[in-house]
């Protein structure tokens, strides 16, 4: 099959030959159709995070195929199944996190393309358990980005408890970003869409944002403050900068929800204590999401609540959609089709 593999960190991804992997017990193994490519199997590519993966890996983390075999012991997948393989590959089941609803925190995690080989090859197995069905309604195209940007912004909503008519900035309209927009448009906010791209901006324009602020050319805490302070700030660029903005832009009371996971080089976020305090601020982490958010994610899809902006590309092509990622000339999210 090909795949295409990390074989040293920030080199060039090479599309090779690779025997098609057998799924163990409780696996499947999935034959691909559609994967996107996440902002962060460019983070793992290049080995951008305090954890990193050990090459050869394969990334992807927006996988969607159909289950061409089944491991020993599985009894909960059928042989064509269509199912998403997502950010989070295994969790134990049985820790406290796992049991309270809360598998993004295992310990015992495994993440696809990171530290199990993910979805950029022609097959990937995968946890028969952790895969997520795709319905019928959604085609594969429109799972792959939902696998991941979806979820991760679905999620960040829903642990902002954004109540209707709160404003809601949305910093970095890529592929997280368009989808957090119309998330956040579904909970009844005011969305501030904050990019330093007019054509992403234009975008969320189109997708429902109310405001939109161009970081590059205009200070967005000062043009926030002036709609009267944001209630929720969520940081999805992968830039410590904007985080830093992103908090300032809000009012008392408000929360910042963090979400992108700019490169340890880039240093950490600095935030004013005196304010956190006397405004009562929170600061809330958000890590991908849970099967049931991610089958959700599909509800929402499948009754057209929702609409993913993609382009189509061909895994040989995967450098060349790498640049384009960092360059900003995607319209919202690449996603590779087998
Ligand atoms: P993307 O490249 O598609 O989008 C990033 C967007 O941010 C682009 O539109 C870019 O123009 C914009 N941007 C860049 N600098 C900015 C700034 N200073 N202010 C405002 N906007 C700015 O990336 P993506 O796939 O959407 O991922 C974004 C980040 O989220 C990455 O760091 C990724 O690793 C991370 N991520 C986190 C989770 C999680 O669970 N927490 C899940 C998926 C991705
Ligand atoms: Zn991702
Ligand atoms: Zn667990």
């Amino acid at each position: 099959m090909k795949a295409a593999v990390v074989t040293s960190l920030g080199s060039p991804l090479e599309i090779m030959e690779r025997d098609v992997p057998e799924p163990g017990p409780g696996q499947v193994l999935v034959h691909m159709e559609t994967s996107g490519l996440c902002h962060t199997d460019i983070h793992a590519a290049h080995g951008d995070w305090p954890v990193k993966p050990t090459p050869p890996f394969v990334p992807g983390h927006e996988g969607v195929g159909r289950v061409a075999k089944l491991g020993a012991g599985v009894t909960n997948r059928s042989v064509g199944d269509r199912v998403a393989i997502a950010w989070l590959g295994y969790a134990c089941g049985h820790c406290d996190h796992c049991i309270a609803g809360w598998e993004t925190l295992c310990e015992q995690q495994h993440n696809s393309g990171y530290s199990i080989d993910g979805s950029f090859a022609e097959y990937a197995v995968a946890d028969a358990t952790y895969v997520v069905p795709v319905p019928d309604a959604v085609s594969s195209f429109d799972a792959a980005p939902l696998t991941c940007a979806g979820v991760t912004t679905y999620k960040a909503i829903k642990v902002a408890r954004i109540k209707p008519s709160e404003r809601v900035v949305v910093s970095g309209i890529g592929g997280l970003g368009h989808l957090a927009v119309q998330y956040a448009r579904l909970v009844g906010a005011e969305v501030i869409a904050v990019d330093i791209l007019d054509e992403k901006l234009q975008l969320a324009q189109e997708l429902g944002a109310d405001h939109v602020v161009n970081a590059a050319t205009t200070d967005p805490a000062a043009a926030i403050a002036e709609l009267g302070g944001a209630d929720v700030a969520i940081a999805l660029a992968a830039d410590p900068r904007s985080f830093e903005q992103a908090f300032a832009s809000l009012r008392r009371g408000g929360r910042l929800v963090c979400v992108g996971l700019p490169p340890e080089s880039d240093g950490p976020m600095s935030l004013p204590i005196f304010q956190t305090v006397l405004f009562g601020i929170s600061v809330i982490g958000s890590i991908v999401g849970t099967r049931q958010d991610l089958a959700e994610v599909f509800r929402l899809h499948e009754l057209g609540r929702t609409r993913v902006v993609a382009e189509r590309r061909k895994i040989d092509e995967v450098n060349a959609a790498i640049d384009d990622v960092l360059a900003g000339r995607t319209s919202a999210r690449l996603v590779f089709e087998y």
